[in-house]
């Protein structure tokens, strides 16, 4: 089987904070590798008019600028004719990305990612090309490029090849439903207080075990809705 190149495009209008954090790390390395790529398209340059304008006001008034469905459509075709990849768009209305999620857009070629900025997109363009919103958390941000990043970052590390250990990830939070039990590292003893000494009896079937009983306790002491 040969190596696959995972390709992001992103439509933005701030071309220059991307690669970003992405270019460091675990991410930037498997980037140098070529296991996936990455290529930022600014939106500015499909504008019409001399002043390069790429918003208007909302339709039916109200505070702030929305981003122009003509301009942005032709900044989509420009990057996606011919191209199966998903078109996401970041979006705070968007389904929240789960580890679910992150893992099947991992297992394709790779996607286009649109960010918005203002008060977002003209919805025609959103129906028009079919852009599915996906949101981050509940909360708003001030664009969509820190959106589009974490969830590049959550995709490259589940590339097949990315993270050194291919068994690290198996048991992390919400892999299987459950967030992940405490991890312990060296020294023995920190400010009095110790590694429990389950992990460090060498008998592997009790520390599984330990290991799934905290992820449980955890899990429904922080996140009981998990348990559902
Ligand atoms: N007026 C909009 C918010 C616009 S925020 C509303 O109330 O729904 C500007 C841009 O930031 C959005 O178009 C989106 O691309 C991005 N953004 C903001 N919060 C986000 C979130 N939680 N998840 C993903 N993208 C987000």
């Amino acid at each position: 089987m040969s190596a696959m190149t995972f390709r992001a495009t992103i439509l933005t209008l701030y071309p220059e904070m991307f690669p970003g954090h992405l270019g460091f790390s675990l991410a930037g390395k498997a980037m140098e590798r070529g296991q996936w790529a990455l290529d930022a398209v600014q939106i500015r340059d499909f504008a019409t008019d001399k002043h390069r304008t790429v918003d208007d006001t909302p339709a039916g008034g109200g505070a702030g600028m929305v981003l122009r469905s003509d301009i942005l459509a032709k900044a989509i075709d420009h990057v996606s004719t011919d191209d199966n990849r998903p078109r996401l768009l970041m979006s705070p209305r968007g389904k929240p990305l789960t580890q679910q999620k992150v893992r099947e857009l991992a297992l394709g070629e790779g996607v286009i990612i649109v960010c918005g900025r203002f008060e977002g997109v003209d919805q025609r363009v959103i129906d028009a090309r079919g852009l599915e919103e996906v949101s981050i958390g509940d909360y708003v941000l001030s664009g969509g490029e820190p959106a589009a990043l974490t969830l590049l970052d959550a995709v490259v590390r589940v590339l097949p090849g990315v993270m050194g250990n291919a068994l690290s990830g198996t048991h992390e939070s919400f892999e299987n439903g459950l967030l992940e039990h405490p991890q312990y590292t060296r020294p023995q003893v920190f400010e009095g207080r110790e590694i429990p000494a389950v992990l460090t009896s060498g008998n592997h079937a009790a520390i599984d075990k330990w290991r799934l009983e905290e992820a449980r306790r955890l899990t429904a002491e922080r996140r009981p809705d998990l348990l559902r």
